[in-house]
């Protein structure tokens, strides 16, 4: 028996585009190498503490992802960031520095010296680039040091690359990861004047609400698995995919093989690459190329007494120039209720990445000691903590290079080659996970205009079918 569609790998990009293809009533199976589904959103209670070892929250203004939640009622359950989590703190010759949470906090803090606030206020003198509309590709860094200084990029950018992307300003492509920016500079020739005339064009309403739920981000991949209950095999770790004249042959060893008349591949991009290998070499190279730095998280739970600091915010970043090992904590218990118990607090630190690999591969018990420094140091948490816990992620967030976009363009065309193969994941158009949302969304457009042309627009209101579908 053959299905219309395979998706291998389900994390929340293969999970949604799932669940949009079944919507559409396509007959499609996720295979997925893990006991469980839900890739990095993994929510885990230990006692009454809550961590979460991959995102800890979406951005519920994004449209797409006001759509899944909506469509899946997790809309009504969904709680927005506390009051008390709004300010951010960055860390400055060792001591955590508060930033009023308005957008202008920056020039109202001593965090930055006076002359760098200036030059970030220069901003809006300075030209555009004279070859913006050439090919040479900046980095963040090249971009931010040009138009705001080199003191506002190293405190202020690089930091905040590093809690989105677990990536360096120096490593990261400013086209493909803030394009925005780009775009403000090219049509306004300042970021800032772009800024403000866009702003009061959409009438102020761009901007964040970051959400979570009371069993944490986990239950969204679990809403969307329990829409597909029946078209997910677990613990099928795809070693192969063969194309036929009549579709794709998916071979899951000891799992089982599988036919399909398409297959969309939802997995990390180096397992996209080795999977490509013998099917479309370009495609492999370019998947290949996108590289992913260990990344380590480690999950603290204290006493309130035991922690010095009120914990008022959403966290902390450090500036790579700092020289610390950790590049920032969430203070989990401010940011929504239910993280940890009455009277006790949950924080949770980020190792490694661009910044660090060998530190995010490090082994748990050297990164609980590290962890244990980092937050005496910082926020002054003495003694023993009541849970300590460490998730590595061997492979963690995809770094959109220099050169991402062009592997983007590859990849995207891969079906143009090999007519039914398609791609969706966290190295295309974003790392968050309402970027992934998106993405599934329009690729799952895709599949099934292929599927209609190709095979003709029958479609089934039924299940997929069951597990023993999958031939031994
Ligand atoms: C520590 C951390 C913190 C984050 N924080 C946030 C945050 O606060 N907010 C936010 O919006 N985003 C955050 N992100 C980013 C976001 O969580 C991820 O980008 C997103 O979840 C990735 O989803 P995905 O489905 O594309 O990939 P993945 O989650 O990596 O899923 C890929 C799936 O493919 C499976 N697979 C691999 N090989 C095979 C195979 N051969 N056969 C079958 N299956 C296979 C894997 O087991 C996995 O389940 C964070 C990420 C991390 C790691």
């Amino acid at each position: 028996m053959s299905i219309d569609v395979a998706v291998i790998g389900g994390g929340i990009s293969g999970l949604a585009l799932a669940y949009d293809l079944k919507r559409q009533g396509r007959r499609v199976t996720v295979l997925e190498r893990q006991a469980n589904a839900g890739g990095n959103a993994v929510s885990e209670r230990i006692g009454g503490f809550l961590m979460e070892h991959g995102p800890s929250t979406v951005n519920a203004t994004s449209a797409v992802a006001v759509d899944f939640l909506r469509e899946l009622g997790l809309d009504a359950e969904r709680f927005d960031l506390g009051a008390g989590a709004r300010r951010r703190y960055l860390v400055k010759r060792g001591v955590l520095q508060g930033l009023p949470a308005h957008p202008l906090g920056i020039f109202t803090s001593s965090y930055l010296s006076p002359r760098a606030r200036l030059r970030v206020l220069a901003e809006i003198a300075v030209p555009r680039r004279r070859d913006a509309d050439a090919s040479g590709e900046e980095t963040v860094a090249q971009f931010c040091t040009r138009r705001f200084g080199r003191e506002f990029t190293e405190r202020v950018i690089d930091p905040f690359v590093g809690g989105l992307y677990a990536g360096r300003a120096a490593g990261l492509s400013v086209s493909a990861v803030f394009p925005k920016l780009v775009d403000l500079e090219r049509r306004f020739g300042s970021i800032a004047r772009g800024a403000v005339l866009s702003r009061r064009a959409d009438g102020g309403m761009s901007g964040s609400r970051l959400s979570s739920w009371n069993t944490g981000i986990g239950a969204l991949p679990k809403a969307l698995s329990s829409d597909l209950s029946g078209a997910i095999r677990t613990g099928a770790a795809v070693r192969r995919i063969q194309p036929l004249a009549d579709g794709f042959m998916v071979d899951a060893g000891s799992a089982g093989r599988l036919h399909a008349r398409s297959v969309v591949l939802a997995t990390q991009p180096h397992i996209v690459a080795r999977l490509l290998e013998d099917v479309d070499q370009e495609a492999a190279a370019a998947a290949g190329a996108i590289a992913a730095p260990p990344l380590a998280v480690a999950f603290f739970g204290y006493r309130r007494d035991q922690v010095e600091h009120p914990l008022d915010g959403f966290g902390f970043l450090t500036p790579a120039c700092e020289r610390r090992t950790i590049n920032g904590a969430l203070f989990c218990s401010t940011m929504f209720p239910g993280r940890a118990p009455e009277g006790s607090v949950a924080i949770c630190g980020y190792f490694g990445g661009a910044r660090a690999p060998d530190l995010g591969a490090l082994a748990a018990g050297a990164l609980v000691d590290l962890a244990r420094e980092e937050f005496r140091d910082l926020l002054g948490a003495r003694g023993e903590p009541v849970v300590a816990r460490v998730r590595h992620w061997p492979q963690g967030l995809p770094q959109y290079g220099i050169g991402h976009g062009k592997a983007v363009a590859t990849l995207e065309q891969l079906g143009d080659r090999v007519p039914g193969l398609f791609v969706t994941g966290n190295y295309l158009h974003g790392v968050s996970v309402p970027d992934c949302l998106g993405v599934a969304r329009e690729t799952a457009s895709r599949v099934d205009l292929f599927v209609a042309e190709r095979f003709g627009d029958r479609r089934e209101p039924v299940e997929a079918p069951s597990f023993s579908a999958l031939r031994q």
